[in-house]
């Protein structure tokens, strides 16, 4: 994700519009999708089959040729950002399956990027959508916050509330005027995973030395999600990178990389927590910047883009961009060091769209994944969206509920006993889907249980 950007400050409020077909059309004059870039579509239609939502609908103006179409006629003004344009950008999964099949090599990334932080700033959602959207940034992008809606998601399962709620089927039973909310809680419920207390309260160390002869020393971004409900994962991650040499550090304070807010248009917030990122690493000279969840990778990676234009922070965050990867393609680079014990599980593997579509990473975690011994990897045949899609799940709870069930089929027609993914919102949807008999794994903790001699991936997943 590179190319330079004309990112200025961002507009505390709209910038005027320019005349129609002059200049952004319904666009104010703060970063407008790019004309190039969406002249550089040619309308071939290879990417329509490989997107989700054209799968889902069959409707040319939720497929990306046509949301390109949409951009280009806003552009030009002959429409406004009004309902039905917001209705298709806001269906879009951002799942980057379609650059990944285009042949013209479109950067429909950089085109849903910039027209979501020009809708956000122009269009203005109705007062519950609206008041959703706020409580839901109020609580994920934050690290603290989301521990304490663990602990309180733990307290909820534990008090057996959550068990009395579910045999009532809670969300049918609010009012059939709150529509869609219904879906969203419905979805919102079903998505809490189980929490263990212990992985929560335990602090991942600021810094670890490798294992052996020193081979790299790596930063670890210890992400939100994946540090209130996913600690276990971080642990995991600690543990397999220092027996493969490598010195760890874990920056801190750490907050939010930003990913949820660039994903959601969220311009202003994603940029003062990226550069809030760049301040924890300074200093630490490291050679790898490791991520382990997929959507927090691909913003990382793209955050000389991003900051290109603050001069305090263009250089450093480039830099950091430069050293960022995903723990796999970390582990995938070194040579097998620490010994691998035999793991015997059939799983299938999923790709995270922010992994395979957005970074390109395909071929390291099935590496990592080989290289454990008896553990038989499964192809789901499939690399579509599983319907998570960052905070989509909970914003367009009906499509992401079917393109949950979806991959959840697929997942049972392969006859695995769990699955592996290197994100945690595939994670959480999947495991809702797939229910308590097919776990859900990230392919660290699957070579963590090798590495510790566990014969099977049951209770693979403690810190
Ligand atoms: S990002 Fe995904 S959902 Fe959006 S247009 Fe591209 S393929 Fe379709
Ligand atoms: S494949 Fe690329 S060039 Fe062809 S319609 Fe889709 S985005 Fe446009």
């Amino acid at each position: 994700m590179t190319g330079m950007s004309e990112r200025g400050p961002v507009p505390e409020a709209p910038v005027a519009h320019s005349p129609a077909g002059t200049g952004h059309g319904a666009f104010d004059g703060h970063h407008p999708p790019s004309r190039r870039r969406v002249e550089e579509c040619v309308h071939c239609g290879f990417c329509l089959p490989a997107c989700p939502t054209y799968g889902l609908w069959g409707e040319e103006m939720d497929s990306p040729r046509g949301r390109i179409l949409l951009m280009k006629e806003a552009l030009e003004g002959h429409i406004a950002l009004d309902d039905v344009f917001v209705r298709h950008m806001d269906a879009c999964l951002g799942c980057m399956a379609c650059m990944s099949a285009c042949p013209s090599g479109v950067r429909y990334d950089e085109l849903i990027e910039a027209t979501r932080a020009q809708i956000e700033r122009l269009h203005r959602r109705g007062p519950l959508e609206r008041a959703y959207r706020e409580a839901l940034f109020a609580v994920f992008p934050h690290p603290g916050r989301v521990r304490v809606a663990a602990v309180a998601a733990w307290a909820y399962q534990r008090s057996g509330l959550a068990g009395a709620l579910h045999a009532r089927r809670w969300p049918d039973r609010l009012p059939g005027r709150m529509g869609r909310w219904r879906e969203a809680l419905r979805a919102l419920d079903g998505l809490m995973p189980p929490v263990s207390l212990g992985a929560v309260a335990r602090p991942l160390p600021r810094q670890v030395g490798p294992h052996g002869a020193p081979r790299r020393r790596v930063g670890l971004v210890a992400g939100c999600i994946q540090r209130g409900f996913f600690a276990q994962v971080n642990w995991a991650t600690v543990r397999v990178l220092v027996a493969e040499g490598c010195e760890v550090v874990v920056p801190r304070p750490q907050g939010c990389c930003g990913a949820l807010m660039v994903h959601a248009g969220r311009e202003a917030s994603a940029l003062r927590s990226a550069r809030a990122l760049v301040d924890a690493f300074e200093g630490w000279e490291l050679d790898d910047v490791v991520v382990n969840a997929a959507g927090c990778g691909s913003t990382l990676k793209d955050y000389g883009r991003l900051l290109a234009d603050d001069p305090g922070y263009a250089g450093r965050a480039s830099g950091l961009a430069g050293k960022a990867r995903d723990v796999t393609e970390v582990l995938a680079g070194l040579e097998p060091r620490a010994r691998r014990h035999p793991v015997r599980a059939r799983v299938a593997y999923h790709d995270a769209c922010h992994l395979s579509h957005a970074q390109g990473v395909r071929s390291q975690p099935r590496q990592v994944l080989a290289s454990v011994p008896g553990l038989e990897v499964v192809e789901l045949g499939d690399d579509q969206c599983c319907g998570s899609a960052g905070i989509y799940n909970l914003v367009q709870p009906e499509a992401g509920e079917e393109l949950g069930r979806h991959k959840a089929d697929l997942v049972r027609a392969a006859g695995v006993e769990a699955v592996v993914t290197a994100n945690p919102g595939c994670n959480l949807q999947l495991r809702r889907f797939l229910g308590p008999g097919v776990p859900v794994f990230h392919p660290v903790e699957v070579l963590d249980a090798s590495l510790r001699g566990r014969p099977s991936l049951a209770g693979a997943q403690g810190v």
